[in-house]
């Protein structure tokens, strides 16, 4: 029997606990500093906004831990000697491990901004993060938000939540349009100036100005004008939590380095979830962070087989992602916007400008789907995507892709339609009973 040791508690280090313990009767010990229960990171801004509390984001009960013989240590991990096989923790314990896990989650960008270290400026990432935020917010006029993600637009509806005018620097040209096509971009974009926000695109942050106090004042942006703010989030990305490993033997480049099978350098030392950078061999192309849930939960449950007797590799399948940007919900599945050769694009948008639905194809098969204010099913779209289906092929059955067909109006007809439009001579073969809706969208 083995004692594996995981540094964090996020979706990653206990998935990875969770189905160890399912395979073996190892010991396992999970450290962490941020909070005593792994929690849903994703839920934080609802507990800010009073949809839930604290509790309600532990996908645990706490009996969990001690039935499924999981030890939960709340300290932080500082030094790992991989020599001794020991980690160093700040309280002073030092614990031996058979297989260390490193699982250290994320950190939020800074980039030597003058004054970004001011008190009322922070980042969104952590419990202690949300806490500072809700000190932080106490009676602020005026806020700024600097970075277009989807972390930012998380805090501008919180903020939104309780009144607090929000003026939001986005570097890029639309909203988040290094990953959104041009389109969905732009519905962004106007979504969130009609939530109130006074979002200022292609403009960057300067500096943070300091008050008598030392609390932030106002910032300069890049287009030298000064805007007068009490609180100020810095939400232009993360980045790997690794610091405490740079005196170790294990690799580091912006993440830990980890093949595959999500082994880094050095034996019985792993690491998966948004610390780690997959190396990909290919030197055309650059190697691969996962900041993502679903990521990370998929990497916990490979390395526990790994760790248990099979080696087994990751492989991320086909791309998903979902979100919401205030009111409207955005999915992805397969590739968008990766601009692959000989793809097009079927882009229907409703007249509304807050639903659209992007079907990405090329002459073999569809390869991608966007979907704002509508909900497509991931297993449908999944489906579709692994089995190559041409575009003809999906959009006949397309109606079936919708997740709550009976509560909203149906947008395919109109979607096929479009598609005829555009090229004339083809006529999809539709589904029975379909076509009724055509009509009010042609
Ligand atoms: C506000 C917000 C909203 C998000 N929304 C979404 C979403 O909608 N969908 C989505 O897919 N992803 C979302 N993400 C990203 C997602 O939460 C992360 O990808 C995921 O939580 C990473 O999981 P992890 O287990 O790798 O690390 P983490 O969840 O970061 O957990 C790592 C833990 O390790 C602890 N730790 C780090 N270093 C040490 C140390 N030296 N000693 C002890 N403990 C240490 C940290 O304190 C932390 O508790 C969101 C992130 C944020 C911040």
């Amino acid at each position: 029997m083995s004692h594996v040791l995981i540094i964090g508690n996020g979706i990653a280090g206990v998935t990875a606990a969770r189905h160890i313990r399912k395979l073996s009767d190892d010991d396992i010990t999970i450290i962490s500093g941020e909070t005593e229960y792994f929690y849903s990171r994703p839920a934080l801004m609802y507990i800010y906004m009073g949809h839930m509390t604290f509790d309600h984001t532990k996908p645990h009960e706490d009996w969990f831990w001690e039935k499924n013989r999981i030890a939960r240590l709340r300290d932080y991990v500082t030094r790992v000697d991989t020599e001794s096989k020991k980690v160093e923790l700040l309280s002073g314990i030092v614990m031996p491990y058979d297989v260390l896990i490193i699982a250290s989650g994320s950190a939020s960008n800074k980039f030597g901004w003058p004054g970004q270290d001011l008190r009322g400026v922070q980042g969104l990432y952590s419990m202690q993060d949300l806490e500072l935020m809700e000190q932080n917010t106490q009676d602020v006029e005026h806020a700024v938000i600097v970075g277009g993600g989807l972390i930012g637009i998380e805090v501008a509806e919180m903020l939104d939540s309780r009144s607090i005018p929000v003026s939001f620097l986005v570097r890029e040209k639309e909203y988040w349009d290094n990953v959104l096509p041009a389109e969905e971009a732009a519905m962004v974009s106007r979504h969130v100036r009609e939530h109130g926000v006074d979002l200022r695109l292609q403009t960057e942050l300067k500096e943070i100005l300091p008050d008598a106090n030392g609390r932030v004042r106002a910032v300069r942006s890049n287009q030298d004008e000064e805007i007068a703010c009490q609180f100020v989030a810095l939400t232009a990305g993360v980045h790997p939590n690794i610091d405490f490993l740079r005196s170790s033997a294990v690799d580091c480049n912006r993440g830990v380095l980890v093949n595959d099978y999500l082994e880094t350098n050095v034996a019985d030392v792993y690491a998966i979830g948004d610390c780690a950078e997959i190396i990909v061999p290919d030197p055309e192309k650059r190697n691969r962070i996962e900041q993502l849930w679903y990521t990370g939960k998929m990497h916990g449950e490979v390395v526990a087989h790994t760790i248990c007797g099979t080696r087994s590799k990751y492989e991320r399948g086909i791309l998903f992602n979902s979100a919401k940007f205030f009111d409207i919900e955005y999915h992805t599945y397969g590739l968008v916007n990766f601009n692959t050769p000989g793809e097009k694009n079927l882009y229907w948008e409703h007249p509304d400008g807050k639903r659209s639905i992007r079907i990405v194809y090329n002459d073999k098969a569809v390869i991608g789907f966007n979907t704002m204010g509508i909900r497509y099913r991931h297993s449908t779209c999944e489906r579709w995507l692994r089995e190559e289906r041409p575009i003809d092929y999906v959009l006949a059955h397309l109606d079936q892709a919708n997740f709550d067909p009976e509560f909203y109006e149906l947008c395919e007809p109109a979607v096929l339609n479009l598609f005829e439009q555009q090229n004339p001579g083809i006529t999809i073969a539709k589904r029975k009973g379909r076509g009724i809706l055509s009509s009010i969208f042609a």
